[in-house]
């Protein structure tokens, strides 16, 4: 059994989380790990639109971000002292691939001391970046785009997991098809940028996690069954089990589960301890 945990949230400072990181790592040492890993958002964009009141962890200006998350490494290092667990400190980061983002992006990161990176994406997008929004607020915003246009947007979205992967930047990558529990990105349409996506993974080695966070929502893990099977005929992308908890109760939910399943898949290439670096 998997005895670490590497995608937790909480909600310190702007953070979405419900439970403090005290209280999440408690969690974690009740549950018997070894290893918690705490990786709150890191969400900067110049175009990003949004209401500070009702999405307090957005950032237009990578300034304001990079001052947040250092003010955030450093809760985290001064509890390192507190607890008997290993403490993992790193980010949850939705990529973006403008050469604008990806030059502000490796400043910041080289001034921020974090043991690891996780690559995600949370947005439906144009090409030009013009338009973003986060899946999460599609259903709440103000003229939301026809179906047809949602389409373009989610072959976008999965368009750019591809470049978050080729990018090098991430220790792995979270929850591959985490817009289908949106009921978007689900049907045979999407199914090409899917094996893309595996493809690349596989040329380029880089670890994904199984993420449980689904089996609620819609009894799946992320990313889904036929992607894990293919990937563990590959054998050759490392894979850990991950809660994505934002809540104290979710610390290694369906951890079981995913053990099974990886065993029944025979997905014998598991992401281990030694792999948590960046390239930065
Ligand atoms: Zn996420
Ligand atoms: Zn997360």
């Amino acid at each position: 059994m998997q005895n670490f945990t590497l995608h937790t949230h909480n909600n310190e400072l702007r953070f979405d989380g419900y439970a403090d990181a005290k209280t999440m790592i408690s969690s974690a040492i009740d549950k018997g790990f070894k290893t918690i890993g705490v990786t709150n958002h890191v969400i900067v964009n110049k175009v990003l639109d949004f209401d500070r009141n009702i999405e307090p962890m957005f950032f237009n200006n990578f300034k304001d971000a990079t001052e947040c998350y250092k003010r955030h490494i450093n809760i985290l290092q001064n509890l390192k002292q507190e607890y008997n667990i290993d403490i993992k400190i790193g980010f949850e980061c939705d990529f973006f691939s403008s050469l604008d983002w990806r030059n502000n992006f490796e400043k910041m990161i080289k001034e921020l001391d974090v043991d690891y990176l996780i690559g995600s994406n949370h947005f439906l997008k144009s090409i030009d970046e013009t338009f973003l929004c986060n899946i999460y607020h599609l259903k709440k915003i103000p003229n939301r785009p026809d179906e047809e246009t949602i389409h373009q947007y989610t072959i976008n979205h999965y368009k750019n997991i591809i470049e978050c992967i080729k990018s090098g930047y991430f220790t792995f990558i979270a929850h591959l098809d985490y817009c289908t529990i949106f009921n978007l990105g689900v049907d045979e349409r999407y199914d090409e940028y899917k094996h893309e996506i595996i493809e690349t993974l596989i040329k380029t080695r880089t670890p994904i996690e199984l993420n449980t966070s689904g089996y609620d929502r819609i009894d799946q893990p992320h990313p889904s069954p036929w992607m894990l099977e293919t990937l563990a005929k590959s054998n050759l992308v490392p894979i850990l089990i991950s809660d994505d908890a934002h809540d104290p109760t979710r610390i290694g939910k369906y951890f079981d589960k995913a053990e099974s399943l990886l065993t029944k898949l025979n997905y014998t290439n598991r992401f281990t301890l030694d792999m948590l670096k960046t390239k930065f």
